[in-house]
């Protein structure tokens, strides 16, 4: 499970763990946009609290990830859960539905930084790729002029959407500590690849040796 605040990496770090592990990728957020792109009736009821920055309501939510984790492929490779839980009520439900994670992840980026990840931040539409219009720019002229910026990636929505996460996180690392799951902290200020190689060590165990 890859915790942290908007635009703190675990996009790309899960990117970086699915082609090194081949895991599974779960990303609420993406499943949310898919829904929303396809005007499903779960993409309706969810799209007005993600263009608010606001958290979807955890009836919406939790039911679809239940859903998701009980796919044999998916079991079958084992997975990374990125964007969920954000509430110690879906941690719970995640339990309740049996899934209880190995190893769970904090990034830890402050929140100055992410103001500025975040407002640079582009995704684009056709491959779902994120970039930064300073610190990875697209790779063509091409893939430059059909970037779109998300429509909770501004400085106003993201701070309701960090105090949701400051919110929220100690509450699921709490429940999380009175179970088996172990839970890393990692400065998530730091390069890409630095990043991931801490994460590697720990989802090999050589974390700290
Ligand atoms: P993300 O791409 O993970 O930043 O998620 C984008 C938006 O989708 C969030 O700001 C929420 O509105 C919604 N979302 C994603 N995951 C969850 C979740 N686990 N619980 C509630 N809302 C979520």
């Amino acid at each position: 499970m890859l915790c942290g605040a908007p635009a703190s990496g675990k996009g790309t770090q899960c990117e970086m763990l699915v082609s090194h592990f081949s895991f599974a990728h779960l990303s609420t957020g993406d499943i949310l946009r898919e829904e929303v792109a396809h005007g499903t009736p779960m993409g309706v009821q969810a799209k007005s609290y993600m263009d608010n920055g606001e958290l979807v309501p955890d009836s919406i939510i939790i039911g679809i990830v239940k859903l998701k984790i009980k796919d044999p492929q998916i079991q079958a490779r084992g997975w990374i859960l990125d964007g969920f839980p954000r509430t110690d009520v879906q941690a719970k439900a995640l339990s309740e539905a049996g899934a209880e994670p190995e190893k769970i992840i904090i990034l830890d980026v402050p929140d100055e930084t992410l103001v500025e990840r975040v407002t640079g931040r582009r995704m684009d539409p056709v491959t779902g790729k994120i970039y930064h219009i300073k610190y990875s720019p697209a790779p063509t002229p091409e893939i430059q002029e059909r970037l779109i910026q998300r429509s909770d990636d501004t400085e106003q929505k993201l701070k309701t959407r960090l105090v949701a996460y400051h919110n929220n996180i100690n509450l699921i690392i709490d429940y999380y500590k009175k179970t088996n799951s172990k839970i890393y902290r990692i400065d998530g200020n730091r390069s890409k690849e630095l990043i991931f190689k801490e994460i590697q060590a720990i989802l090999t165990n050589r974390h700290n040796l």
